[in-house]
């Protein structure tokens, strides 16, 4: 048995507030007056003078608001790169993803392609890229996806949808202030924040478990339940136990991997343009016989916070669609063998997919 050797994120701040030390953390990165720091920052705060005035510019710095209505695209990605090399005469100092899962991911795989020649669909996949990325920075302002502590950026290319896993892909530094997840519009908070319960469902329930990945999971399961079960929390309370839940369901599939949910989201992804969070959602509501105990407690959560899933998603699909969802499901080979074990192709047909992609 050879055992991976993981990378982490190297240095991390927890605290409301602490997005105010953004400045000195980043000063010291600085490279020089034409290496600027290039800040992508959801266009959910284009306007908002409370995050933005917190963000000091000098020199040749930059900010990019990123749409967050789709997900990453490689071709998005390989056209940010080639902006910032046609714009500067040096490489950045370093790049800072402010926002959701979305923006973060940005924030890595731009950060990757700067110093990985070619295209980043050539990427896609696990342990491809060869060189350090330029310095990265992510600062969660919605909490679930685990996206600031994992080594992937999960994009979607010409053929798939499948992350970029590499040991630089981890960020050099995360901010975690919970407050800027203050605004996060209820349904979204709900969607991002089953993502991570169904992380620590699927890797709590995975044959890849090992006491490691066990222990981050139980945590993150435990914190979820309180903040989605229970009416003992402040508002403030559940924003920081969330960002650490995230954190912790994040740490979890580290040394794991995710299962069919992830798995048939990723269908859905990359077919409907379904994005993460309401796909694991509108997928989990239906794997009573995988998850027997998880999905029920999801119902209980759904309920208490009156979450009405899209129904029907699938209903007007034709052959060739439903193959190709099943094709994307079907290529991430490791999430079914955690999820149902080495002989899964035995057990995971296209027929067994297709019933239950017909079911939404
Ligand atoms: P997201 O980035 O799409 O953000 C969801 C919505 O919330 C957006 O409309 C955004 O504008 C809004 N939002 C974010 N912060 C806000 C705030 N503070 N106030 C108001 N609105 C706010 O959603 P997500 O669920 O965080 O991320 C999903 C993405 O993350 C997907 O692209 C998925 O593939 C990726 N992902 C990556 C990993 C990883 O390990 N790299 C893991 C899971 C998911
Ligand atoms: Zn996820």
């Amino acid at each position: 048995m050879i055992y991976k050797n993981y990378p982490m994120v190297s240095r991390i701040v927890f605290g409301r507030g602490s997005f105010n030390q953004l400045d000195e953390i980043l000063a010291p990165k600085r490279k020089g007056r034409n290496a600027p720091f290039i800040f992508y920052v959801d266009d959910v705060f284009k306007g908002n003078h409370w995050l933005t005035s917190r963000i000091t510019l000098s020199y040749k710095d930059k900010i990019v608001y990123v749409p967050t209505k789709e997900e990453p695209k490689t071709s998005q990605i390989d056209q940010l790169v080639e902006d910032i090399i046609l714009e500067y005469s040096e490489l950045p100092s370093g790049i800072i993803g402010i926002g959701g899962g979305i923006v973060m991911d940005i924030a890595k795989a731009v950060s990757l392609m700067l110093t990985n020649k070619g295209q980043s669909k050539d990427y896609q996949g696990w342990d491809l890229i060869k060189n350090p990325a330029v310095y990265h920075v992510g600062i969660p302002t919605i909490s679930g996806t685990g996206a600031e502590v994992s080594r992937t950026t999960i994009l979607t290319g010409p053929v798939r949808k499948l992350g970029i896993n590499s040991d630089y892909t981890p960020f050099d530094q995360v901010i975690l202030d919970p407050e800027l997840t203050k605004d996060v519009p209820k349904n979204q908070w709900f969607y991002t924040g089953m993502d991570c319960f169904v992380h620590c469902v699927e890797s709590l329930n995975g044959t890849y478990l090992n006491a490691f990945s066990q222990s981050y999971g139980e945590k993150a399961y435990e914190l979820c339940q309180e903040i989605f079960l229970s009416d003992s929390l402040s508002e403030e309370e559940s924003q920081d136990k969330l960002m650490m839940a995230s954190w912790h369901g994040g740490m979890s599939i580290a040394y794991s991997q995710v299962g069919v949910a992830h798995a048939m989201s990723y269908g859905l992804g990359y077919l409907l343009g379904v994005k993460h969070g309401i796909g694991n959602c509108i997928v989990f509501d239906h794997l009573e016989d995988y998850y027997p105990e998880g999905v029920a407690m999801f119902k209980k959560m759904k309920e208490k916070h009156g979450i009405e899933l899209p129904q029907g998603i699938c209903a007007g699909l034709d052959d060739n669609q439903f193959n190709t969802m099943i094709d994307v499901a079907l290529s991430l080979e490791p999430l079914w063998e955690n999820a149902v074990g080495k002989n899964w192709k035995t057990i995971i047909t296209r027929d067994v997919l297709l019933k239950l992609y017909k079911k939404m």
